[in-house]
């Protein structure tokens, strides 16, 4: 069977089952707009589907995807931001109240951050630019600590990168001031197929804590630390509690 026609096949099976019965929701959906209010920042990458991961419903997120779900600072240029164009959407049309910033395992992207001298990389026109974004997750890593080997790194890049976003998230004026008004939270989440396991930022402990083990999965940026929010400080931290191995804190090979 051809690639496509599995597709075509899955969307009749789809609209036999799933559409139908979810016809109530899609009616009420298609009469009162969408009222999403959690916006999540994931990337492309085929292995991490954001709806899947939630076992949400049409409506639930608002879902912008990128190479390796980087958010850019905010720079009103007139050029095409199409990141921070679906922010603002999210933001200021709909009125989110979460914004989730989602990095995972293997993450293509970030590994690009740490493959300066691929060959392949260097002749793509738009990739490199654009991961070049999170560039502190990677040096911050890499300076902070070299002694990791490279599956610990790209784990830590990963997760610096989120953390890197998520500042980048407050450099928006209307998410900040919405943020300072306690109307809406910014979280970083870390996902793991490999192992099943999503792990929360938390920005008091600078590290990524397994959701089931964290004291409190939904601690995040708020109005009661987003003024102090230092992201130089919290990705120094957050590298060197990847160095100390702290007990509870998330290794390459898993919780300790
Ligand atoms: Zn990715």
């Amino acid at each position: 069977m051809s690639v496509l026609k599995r597709l075509i096949e899955g969307f009749v099976d789809f609209r036999a089952g799933y559409w139908r019965e979810n016809q109530p929701l899609f009616e009420r959906l298609a009469r009162e707009g969408q009222q999403p209010k959690v916006l999540i920042v994931a990337c492309v990458d085929s292995r991490v589907d954001p709806g899947i991961l939630t076992s949400t419903k049409p409506g639930d997120i608002f879902t912008i995807r990128n190479v390796a779900a980087i958010v850019p600072p905010y720079e009103p240029d007139g050029r095409h931001h199409g990141t921070s164009a679906a922010l603002e959407f999210g933001v200021r049309a709909l009125g989110v109240e979460h914004i989730v910033v989602l990095g995972h395992a293997l993450c293509g992207g970030m590994r690009a951050l740490l493959a300066e001298d691929d060959a392949t990389l260097a002749q793509f026109e738009f990739l490199k630019p654009w991961t070049e974004i999170v560039r502190r997750a990677a040096d911050t890593v890499r300076l902070g600590a070299p002694e990791l080997d490279a599956v610990a790194t790209q784990k830590a890049v990963e997760q610096a990168g989120v953390v890197v976003s998520m500042g980048n998230v407050l450099t928006f004026p209307w998410v900040r001031e919405k943020v300072q008004a306690g109307t809406i939270a910014i979280h970083g989440w870390h996902f793991d197929f490999r192992n099943g396991e999503l792990s929360a930022f938390d920005p008091r402990e600078a590290r990524f804590v397994p959701i089931a083990a964290a004291s409190d999965p939904e601690r995040s940026i708020t109005s009661g630390n987003a003024e102090q929010l230092d992201t130089d400080r919290l990705l120094s931290h957050l590298v060197n509690n990847f160095r100390t191995r702290k007990p509870g804190m998330i290794t390459a090979s898993g919780t300790l």
